[in-house]
């Protein structure tokens, strides 16, 4: 069966991770495997640490956090490999060389393309690694480059997929590899035709092995996690959460685009499209059943919540006292989209059009300026949105309790509320 896997940062943080990670990957020796892997760890925090140094130029904190990530990787070598002599030495110190070559200069081009050059390290680092050590303990495996398969377009941070160059691209060289062996290959990151790194947004390694699932026709994807599966709610913030074993693709897509972090949005439609299945397992747990993301006609659900942090609210309200009527409505729209303003709910009346909005801070200030000669716009921050799928009415009173609610919609039993960020649940 050809099969993608893909393992985060968390899967493969330490030498004892990445020895869990091969012995799963090991109980599906029958299996051809391509495998998508994450920065290490908490390693593209770090990363970022660096190039927020280097972009401010201050030079000895760059370097103190380039040696904390030199540390941790070097310690995860000394615990996988017998001797410094093996050749994965050599291959990191490479990769961290090229780095060096971008951050000796002084820092001249766009943030978001010297992100991505800088931030990629992460994933280069890991899989070379996690290659290295799987060869060691007699998995063959090929280290694969993926900005050579995963072609983009230039947004650096967000970048498009060129979805037919990376079909041709993935097709023309995995399947001969995955005769081999095993295939290893970085999350996150794509190339430009120039052969720039690109990355495709935080979080986005779920998202790489939805790509390879789809052009190589996978059997079936798995994503390996630090919980049993999908569950109810957060269970970082709820605490009576239960397993969901069964999700249709549809219901995926809705709880992952308001906030359920457990899966990136962007990895459901690749494999909707395909009916490939993706289940959500746990690395602690491999045994377990997980949950099946699929194909199916699920009329019940428990109750799931999801929520969504960094939230303003935009009220603009029209200064000539025209209604807020559809030209208008898609004049807003369109000043939205331009400044990239992701919109996640939205209410209106005569006069007033209400927005719960990502807050990136100099994005919306850009907004306000566009349309200040229009409408008067209020803004409210530091707020959450609280999507309710399946709500009971106890549960709905539960969440919404003494609590003050900026923002309501309700259809059906789903429940979206916009609250303080602070609320606690
Ligand atoms: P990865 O290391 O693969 O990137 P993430 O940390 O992004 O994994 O995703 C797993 C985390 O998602 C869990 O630790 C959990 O705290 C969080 N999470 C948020 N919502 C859910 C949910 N509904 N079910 C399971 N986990 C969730
Ligand atoms: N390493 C990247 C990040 O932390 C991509 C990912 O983990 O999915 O955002
Ligand atoms: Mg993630």
């Amino acid at each position: 069966m050809m099969r993608v896997f893909k393992f985060g940062g968390a899967s493969i943080k330490d030498a004892d991770s990445i020895r869990n990670v091969a012995s799963i990957v090991r109980r599906y020796n029958s299996d051809q495997l391509t495998i998508i892997i994450s920065a290490s760890g908490k390693t593209t925090n770090a990363m970022e640490e660096v190039l927020t140094a280097y972009w401010k130029k201050q030079t000895s904190e760059m370097k103190a956090c380039l040696d904390k990530v030199k540390k941790n990787h070097k310690q995860i070598m000394d615990d996988l490999f017998d001797t410094a002599q093996h050749a994965i030495y050599s291959e990191v110190h490479d990769i961290f060389v090229d780095l060096d070559w971008i951050l000796e200069e002084e820092p001249q081009d766009e943030f978001d393309y010297l992100y991505d050059q800088i931030v990629s390290t992460g994933e280069l680092l890991s899989t070379k690694i996690v290659s290295a050590y799987l060869n060691e303990i007699g998995l063959a495996t090929t280290w694969l480059d993926v900005r050579d398969c995963i072609r983009t377009d230039n947004t650096y941070r967000d970048a498009n997929i060129n979805w037919q160059e990376t079909e041709a691209a993935i097709q023309a060289r995995v399947p001969a590899l995955m005769a081999k062996g095993l295939v290893v290959t970085q999350g996150f990151l794509g190339g430009t035709t120039e052969n720039f790194t690109t990355t495709l947004g935080r979080e986005g390694s779920d998202f790489t092995a939805a790509i390879f699932s789809y052009c190589l026709d996978a059997q079936d994807m798995s994503i390996w996690k630090d919980v049993p599966g999908v569950l109810t709610a957060d269970p970082r913030l709820f605490d009576d959460t239960e397993l969901v074993e069964q999700l249709s693709y549809a219901e995926a897509i809705e709880m992952t685009y308001y906030g359920a972090q457990v899966i990136h949005p962007k990895t459901i439609r690749p494999l909707q499209n395909k009916k490939i299945p993706l289940y959500v397992k746990s690395f602690v747990n491999p045994e377990g059943v997980g949950t099946a993301i699929g194909a199916f006609d699920i009329t019940e659900y428990p109750p799931m919540i999801v929520v969504k942090k960094n939230q303003a609210l935009l009220r603009m309200v029209s200064k000539d006292f025209f209604f807020v009527d559809e030209a208008k409505f898609s004049k807003l729209f369109e000043a939205l989209a331009n400044r990239r303003i992701k919109v996640n709910m939205t209410q209106n009346t005569a006069l007033a059009f209400s927005v719960c909005v990502n807050d990136v801070p100099n994005k919306i200030n850009q907004l306000v300026a566009d349309l200040e000669a229009n409408y008067e716009v209020e803004k409210i921050e530091n707020l959450k949105l609280v999507t309710i799928r399946h709500s009971s009415a106890k549960l709905f009173d539960q969440i919404v309790g003494e609590r003050k609610i900026f923002l309501e919609e309700k259809i059906g039993s789903n429940i979206q509320l916009v609250m303080g960020k602070d609320e606690v649940l």
